[in-house]
């Protein structure tokens, strides 16, 4: 039964020492109990304390870690039915498939493109994550020439597809080091496969005809002391793998059923061979529990937007996307271009910060932290107003970068220009647009005043 924080407070140390990255032992315990921290944060637990916390503490879904590095990918973990309710945590792994039965120049090209394929969205960059391999020939050297060829390309975060348990024990071997994924158990190799993970510490997939015999695969197993599970519901239809997702999900969070608190692995590139419905049916499972997503193709046409929507996804609602305070060059400013302002919502700050690369105007950008909030939210929070600015302002050095004191708000902020004037003396407060797309015009008449 999960214990309450008061309970997991009286295991705590109780010293508050802060190293845990909370205040407190109370409010760490209380974090704990909220699925909201982790017992390692903690050095000082007792063998016997962690023993007990851990069972209470681990989310009711296990995270579970692929590869190593800064390129593993951490899937499970998550404590919420629904992203309003308080965050998803774990974003799902998104995944290529590549076979070897494939053209060997066909290989080369998707892994190439895999490996290029990125964006940049509000700082963040948007990426597949994991490469599925997979043996279709029964031949253990050609699944472990691909893994070689993955890591010769530095693509390290791998799973290991296949029916036969030499193939996998052999490819296993020779990639221990990255910590695959092993696909999968079924009925008949869980035992030699749970072994497999076992002895090379490797996170293992099951694979059932039936939610029934996943469930036995997994009491196998835990049986023989494996954590590291991911699930598969073996359903290759968007309707029944969408079902089993949400009833797998149900039954570890409402039901408190353990056995089912595991992430998943699902397979859209299995599900139907048009491109397009691919996609669509990989977007259901990035809000409704796909732990690992894998495609026939990784491009810019499906990545972009299921990467997008993931992020959109699992940003804590909670916590405001941020930009750090501070000036920001654009364009190479001099001492005489221009000042502006505004809030550190990252979208507010990649919105203006874009239009002012566009106008190609060297511009000095400074951005205020407003806690994330943007210009018109923040000024009626009291954190985008003049006596919170013009410190920021003082501070901020921008007066020794510039020969100039003027100094320009957002169109939306006009309403504080006249207390700012006053409480920077000094500085002349100019109100710039309202509308980002009018700031290249605007920028590009202050270059020719
Ligand atoms: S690291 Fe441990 S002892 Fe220190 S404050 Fe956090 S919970 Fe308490």
């Amino acid at each position: 039964m999960a214990l309450s924080g008061i309970d997991i407070f009286k295991m705590l140390p109780k010293t508050n020492c802060q190293e845990c990255g909370v205040p407190t032992c109370m409010a760490f315990a209380m974090k704990l109990a909220g699925g909201q921290a982790e017992l390692d944060s903690c050095p000082y637990v007792t063998d016997e304390a962690r023993e007990k916390l851990e069972e209470a503490s681990a989310p009711p879904i296990r995270p579970v870690v692929i590869g190593v590095g800064d390129k593993a990918l951490k899937v499970g973990g998550e404590t919420v039915l629904f992203r309003h309710e308080k965050t998803f945590i774990n974003k799902p792994g998104i995944g290529l498939l590549i076979t070897d039965s494939m053209d060997e120049t066909d290989i080369d090209k998707k892994l190439k493109r895999f490996k290029e394929i990125e964006y940049e969205r509000v700082g963040l960059c948007l990426c597949a994550d994991i490469i599925a391999l997979k043996d279709t020939s029964g031949d253990a050297s050609k699944l472990i020439k691909l893994v070689e060829k993955a890591k010769a390309m530095d693509l390290t975060t791998l799973v290991l597809i296949s029916d036969s348990t030499n193939v996998l024990e052999e490819a296993v071997k020779a990639s221990a080091d990255l910590k695959p994924l092993i696909y999968a158990a079924t009925a008949e190799t869980v035992e030699d496969l749970g072994k497999i993970a076992l002895d090379n510490n490797c996170p293992i997939a099951v694979k059932g005809k039936s939610l029934e015999e996943v469930a036995e695969l997994i009491i196998k197993l835990t049986d023989m002391k494996v954590k590291d599970i991911v699930i598969d519901t073996g359903t290759r239809t968007l309707k029944q793998s969408f079902d089993d997702h949400i009833f797998l999900r149900r039954a570890a969070l409402v039901d408190k059923n353990r056995t089912f608190g595991y992430p998943t692995i699902v397979f859209p590139c299995e599900m139907t061979n048009d491109p397009i419905k691919e996609a669509i049916f990989a977007s259901t499972f990035v809000p409704k529990y796909g732990g690992i997503i894998i495609l026939s193709e990784v491009e810019g046409h499906n990545l972009f937007p299921l990467a997008l929507q993931r992020m959109n996804i699992y940003t804590d609602p909670q916590r405001p996307m941020a930009t750090s305070e501070g000036i920001y060059e654009i364009n190479n400013p001099d001492e005489n271009s221009p000042v502006l302002i505004t809030s550190n919502f990252s979208l507010t700050y990649f919105i203006v910060s874009g239009e002012i690369e566009s106008s190609k105007v060297p511009t000095w950008l400074l951005i205020k932290d407003t806690e994330g909030l943007s210009v018109l939210t923040a000024w009626a929070a009291g954190k985008f107003v003049a006596d919170a600015i013009a410190p920021f302002v003082k501070k901020s050095g921008i007066e020794g970068k510039v020969n100039h004191k003027k100094i320009v708000i957002p169109g939306a902020a006009a309403t504080i220009s006249g207390e700012l004037d006053e409480e920077l003396g000094d500085w002349e407060v100019q109100i710039g647009p309202r509308e980002g797309a009018h700031i290249t015009p605007f920028l590009k008449n202050w270059a020719n005043a």
